[in-house]
């Protein structure tokens, strides 16, 4: 991990189901039903309330990520999580690229542990953002808690035909479990020290969920879980001295650019981790650090069109770098 941070993106968006959700607590409640669903007491409350589990929604995007970077930029051979060295050598795939995780553990004999600039350096562009079992990764999402004055409904529901462990199907087993068909919670989504082409990551999935293409929780294939999202606020903040660095508003500036040579080097970063902008808002001063905030929707959607093409471009080069 970079000891320092220089620049970080926030986005902010409620999400509300489309479909019966079931996110299943581990924990039986009140009710008595079989699969109920996972509750949070952060007001102190006698009796809880939904939420989204930050490592839920975590794993739906990274999930996501992943098919859309197969899909779109094959040429950045991202992994596949499920994908390990063992099962490589029995299935040679020139598709299915082993988990990042499994490559960068340091084996038996080797001595001495990988820096964290090498694991990153080394790491998918989907390791590199999300993380993976050897490295933290650059995005933090918090759980999702139900906005302010919103009153949430949770029905039951007959749960046959669905497993109630893996969410596939199952044959014919009764049971009965609580989705929720009402609600809408705030989720807030960190990325720190960014790379250019991240932002263009984090802009398509913030469009697929406004587009209703992803989906939480069990039973996803089976009709259960899909999300709208809606951003509705979106920041750029720089945390650079302004002596050293002119930021110009008209960019956005990636870390790479707000390194030293050495630094940049070890982490794999490039000279010219910036991309323009057709549309931008005025850079302003807060307290120790400049901000950039997207307010308007317009203004966004311009936003997110530019960091995908960089995203595009800079995929279709990964290999390249
Ligand atoms: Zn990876």
């Amino acid at each position: 991990m970079l000891r320092k941070l220089v620049n970080h993106a926030e986005i902010e968006m409620t999400l509300r189901p489309v479909e019966p959700l079931l996110i299943a607590s581990g924990v039986p409640n009140a009710t008595g039903t079989d699969l109920p669903f996972v509750l949070t007491y952060r007001r102190s409350a006698d009796a809880g309330e939904p939420y989204l589990p930050g490592s839920s929604l975590k794993g739906v995007l990274r999930s996501h990520a992943e098919r859309i970077s197969r899909t779109m930029a094959p040429k950045a051979r991202v992994c596949d999580p499920h994908f390990h060295p063992k099962d490589a050598a029995k299935e040679a795939s020139a598709l299915r690229v082993p988990f990042c995780g499994d490559r960068l553990r340091p084996r038996k004999g080797e001595d001495g542990k990988w820096e964290s600039h090498d694991l990153y350096r080394q790491s998918c562009p989907i390791c590199r953002t999300f993380g993976s079992t050897v490295y933290r990764g650059r995005l933090a999402l918090g759980d999702a808690y139900l906005k302010d004055g919103e009153v949430p409904r949770i029905e039951r529901r007959d749960g046959v035909g669905i497993d109630r462990f893996s969410g596939g199907a199952s044959r014919g087993v009764k049971f009965e479990m609580e989705v929720l068909t009402q609600g809408a919670f705030r989720a807030r989504m960190r990325l720190e020290n960014f790379e250019d082409w991240q932002l263009g990551l984090l802009a398509l999935l913030c469009r697929d969920l406004e587009d209703e293409m992803i989906s939480i929780g069990h039973a996803t294939t089976r009709g259960l879980g899909r999300l709208k999202g809606l951003v509705e606020r979106l920041d750029v903040m720089y945390i650079v001295p302004p002596t050293k660095h002119q930021l110009d508003e008209k960019r956005v500036h990636g870390v790479g650019s707000l390194l030293e040579d050495d630094e940049r080097r070890l982490y794999g970063f490039v000279n010219d981790d910036h991309f323009s902008l057709k549309r931008a808002p005025a850079l302003k001063p807060q307290g120790v650090r400049r901000v950039q905030s997207f307010a308007d929707a317009e203004v966004r959607r311009t936003f997110f069109d530019d960091a995908i093409a960089r995203w595009s471009e800079r995929m279709d080069g990964w290999m390249k770098s």
